[in-house]
C-alpha cells in the first residue's frame, strides 16, 4: 500500500508539472483527488486494511494528497502567470479599452454659460422669472400701453388677453425692480418668444438681458461694459460702434454693432459689406420704466441692454442657419 502511494504521488506531481492549462489541471483532480479519483478510493479503502495499518497508511495518504493540492495550487499560479492576458480566448485585457461616447453641453447652452460669465466677472448676478409673462410686466410696465405701435415690433404668441410667452427677459428686469432698490446689477438670461421663423429667426430663442440701476449711471459706463462684453467673446480688438435706435423703455437707445467677425471690417456676405455686425440693444432705463416700479428717476438712473445667444452663438461659430441648433443633429452638435 505504501508504495503505491509513493507511485500515486509520483505520477500526480509528474503530471501536475506537464499539466499546460486549467483544463489538464481539472482531469488531474478529477483523476487523483475526485470522487471516483485514485487516492480518494485508498482512502476509503482504509476500512478493509488490517488494524494496525491504517493509521499509517491514513497518515501517508493525507500527505500525499496535501503535497498533490499544494503543487496543484503552484501550477494553476505559474499557468496564470504564463497565460497572462491569454486566458480568455480572444480576449485581451492589457488593450486600451474603447473610449465611451461622452456628451456635452449644446453650444447655445455653451455661448448663454460664457456670456453670463462675462457680466458675472463685472459684478451682475443673475436673475430669473416666468417665461409665461402678465402682459403688464412684458409690456405694460416697460412703458408698452396697449395700443402702442412698439407691440407690433415683436410678434406675440398669446395664452389669453393678459398672459403671453415672453417676448423679452425684460419682465424679469421690471420684476426685480419691484423687490430690489438700487444699486442693482443683474442679468437675465432665458427662453423668450416670438411668432417669427427663418433662417435667422426660431419661434424660441434665448436672450440675455442686463440691467444696472444706481446713482450717476451714465452712457459712458454702458458703453465700457459692452465694449468691454464684444471684447470677451468676440476677438481683443473688436471695434463696436454705437447707432441712435428705438426702444420704448430706453431713452437714449442704441443699436450696438461690432466690426464683422468674418471679413474683420472689410466687408463680405454676412454683413451685407458694411464690415459690421449688429449684435446689442441698449439704451439708458427710461424714467418712466422706474417710475413705474418706484424708483425715483431723479435720484438714480441706470442701463440695460439685451442680446441674442442664438445671433452670438451664430457669429462666433460662422453658422449661417439658426434652426441647426435646433434641429439636434448629433454630426452638427458633435463640432462643438
Ligand atoms: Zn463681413
Amino acid at each position: 500500500m505504501e508504495d503505491r502511494l509513493r507511485s500515486i504521488e509520483d505520477e500526480a506531481l509528474e503530471a501536475v508539472a506537464k499539466a499546460q492549462d486549467r483544463e489538464a489541471i481539472e482531469q488531474i483532480k478529477v483523476r487523483f483527488l475526485g470522487r471516483k479519483g485514485l487516492l480518494t478510493n485508498i482512502l476509503k479503502g482504509l476500512g478493509s486494511l488490517p488494524k494496525e495499518e491504517r493509521p499509517k497508511v491514513g497518515k501517508h495518504a493525507n500527505q500525499v494528497k496535501v503535497k498533490i493540492e499544494h503543487a496543484i495550487k503552484e501550477r494553476l499560479k505559474s499557468i496564470k502567470r504564463q497565460a497572462g492576458p491569454r486566458l480568455i480566448k480572444g480576449f485581451d485585457p492589457t488593450l486600451p479599452g474603447r473610449a465611451l461616447p461622452l456628451g456635452h453641453l449644446h453650444p447655445i447652452t455653451q455661448v448663454l454659460d460664457e456670456v453670463c460669465s462675462v457680466f458675472e466677472r463685472l459684478g451682475f448676478s443673475a436673475a430669473k422669472g416666468p417665461e409665461i409673462e402678465l402682459d403688464f410686466y412684458n409690456f405694460e410696465a416697460l412703458n408698452i400701453p396697449p395700443d402702442h405701435p412698439a407691440r407690433d415690433m415683436q410678434d406675440t404668441f398669446y395664452v389669453d388677453e393678459k398672459v403671453l410667452l415672453r417676448t423679452h427677459t425684460s419682465p424679469i428686469q421690471v420684476r426685480t425692480m419691484e423687490v430690489m432698490k438700487p444699486p442693482i446689477r443683474i442679468i437675465a438670461p432665458g427662453k423668450v418668444y416670438r411668432c417669427d421663423s427663418d433662417i435667422t429667426h426660431t419661434p424660441m430663442f434665448h436672450q440675455v438681458e442686463g440691467l444696472m440701476v444706481d446713482r450717476d449711471v451714465s452712457f459712458a459706463h454702458l458703453k465700457g461694459i459692452l465694449t468691454h462684453f464684444a471684447q470677451e467673446i468676440f476677438h481683443r480688438d473688436t471695434s463696436v460702434r454705437f447707432r441712435p435706435s428705438f426702444f420704448p423703455f430706453t431713452e437714449p437707445s442704441a443699436e450696438i454693432d461690432i466690426q464683422c467677425v468674418i471679413c474683420r471690417g472689410d466687408g463680405c456676405r454676412v454683413c451685407s459689406q458694411t464690415g459690421w455686425l449688429e449684435v446689442l440693444g441698449a439704451g439708458l432705463v427710461h424714467p418712466q420704466v422706474l417710475r413705474n416700479v418706484n424708483i425715483d428717476p431723479e435720484e438714480y438712473s441706470g442701463f440695460a441692454f439685451g442680446l441674442g445667444i442664438e445671433r452670438i452663438a451664430m457669429l462666433k461659430y460662422g453658422i449661417n442657419d439658426i434652426r441647426l441648433f435646433f434641429d439636434n443633429d448629433l454630426r452638427f452638435l458633435n463640432q462643438f
